[in-house]
């Protein structure tokens, strides 16, 4: 291996600078070149490269966001696009990637791998943490403290005007956000995709919670919720059957997703990047890199984009026992 292209696909999360920065200044401690892939696919598609050195990097591991930009790319799903992808990056003497993204982007490397034989390497980039083989996604814990600490507000004018928030935070199919968030930011009550714990049920807590002299209640949402009602109808139903209650709602949407990444993130960042360059230069293909029990650990791709995460419903418990 003598020259690695790093590129950014899908959404983008807090800690992607981060990984960027550690797979450029892995690759210039190794000696080797390393150029950087604007636009995720549609730049690899185009042939729109930076070679990149140990300065190009400075000052970004505080940076939201990606300075290679992403993109979501229709042209690479096709064979000619891949083929468009694989010759430019030949042309530029690049002979190993290093994808920073999720799920889709990962799907879109191992087919890229099996049709051009190309060597590539994943880190986890997502706020959702919704990837197998990895405890924590690149922009998890970011997000979680931008969520409580906006939670935090809304708490101060929901106890003002004793009033009930429900508050949408992102997570379509999974609720790793909510939950901890959720019991992080004291929430009364949280609704998640994986499990679906009734109407009625919330109806009875938020009962019980004004009874008990509460001044405020915040019910933490994740999108993808499995009652099925999105948080302007929930708002309606309670409204409906709780008229105690003064409801507002709050969608906090992409500014989950901005912001400084935390230190948890960028050491995360650093430490995938020396993996998924080293694994490369071990000869390594088609591995994801993660971090379980505080070790950074290799998935095969493979795995890592079938496999499902599993929520903590041990937090589930704790938070019904935080509300009493
Ligand atoms: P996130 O879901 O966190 O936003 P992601 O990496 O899953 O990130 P996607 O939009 O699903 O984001 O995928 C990113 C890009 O990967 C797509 O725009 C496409 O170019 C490529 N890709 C996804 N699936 C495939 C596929 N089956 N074949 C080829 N390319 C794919």
């Amino acid at each position: 291996i003598k020259k690695i292209g790093v590129f950014t696909s899908g959404g983008d999360s807090p800690g992607m600078n981060a990984a960027i920065r550690s797979v450029v200044r892995t690759c210039a401690y190794m000696k080797i070149e390393c150029m950087g892939i604007y636009r995720g696919y549609e730049g690899m598609i185009e042939g729109d490269f930076k070679a990149m050195d140990a300065r190009s990097v400075n000052n970004i591991i505080n940076k939201g966001g990606t300075i290679l930009k992403s993109a979501r790319s229709l042209a690479f799903r096709t064979k000619e696009g891949r083929q468009q992808a694989y010759d430019k990056l030949t042309e530029a003497g690049i002979d190993a990637l290093v994808v920073i993204g999720g799920d889709g982007s990962f799907t879109g490397a191992l087919i890229f791998n099996q049709e051009f034989n190309f060597p590539i390497i994943g880190i986890p980039g997502t706020i959702d943490n919704d990837i197998f083989g990895t405890t924590y996604t690149l922009g998890y814990d970011t997000a979680l403290n931008t969520v409580v600490e906006v939670i935090d507000k809304i708490r101060d004018t929901a106890s003002s005007h004793n009033r009930l928030f429900f508050v949408e935070v992102m997570g379509r199919d999974v609720g790793h956000i909510a939950l901890n968030a959720g019991v992080g930011a004291g929430a009364e009550e949280i609704l998640i995709p994986e499990e679906n714990l009734g109407l009625e049920r919330l109806l009875e807590s938020l009962k019980r919670s004004k009874a008990s002299g509460k001044s405020s209640s915040i019910v933490v949402v994740a999108e993808g919720d499995k009652t099925g009602k999105n948080v302007f109808e929930l708002k309606e139903y309670v409204e409906t059957h709780l008229p105690i209650y003064d409801v507002r709602v709050s969608v906090l949407g992409h500014m989950q997703r901005g912001g400084s990444p935390s230190c948890f993130d960028r050491v995360l960042a650093s430490r995938m990047g020396v993996r998924a360059v080293e694994a490369l230069l071990e000869g390594k293909t088609n591995l994801m890199v993660g971090i379980q029990d505080n070790k950074i650990t290799m998935t095969p791709i493979s795995k890592a984009i079938k496999g499902h995460t599993k929520i903590d419903l041990e937090l589930m418990r704790v938070s019904e026992i935080m509300t009493t």
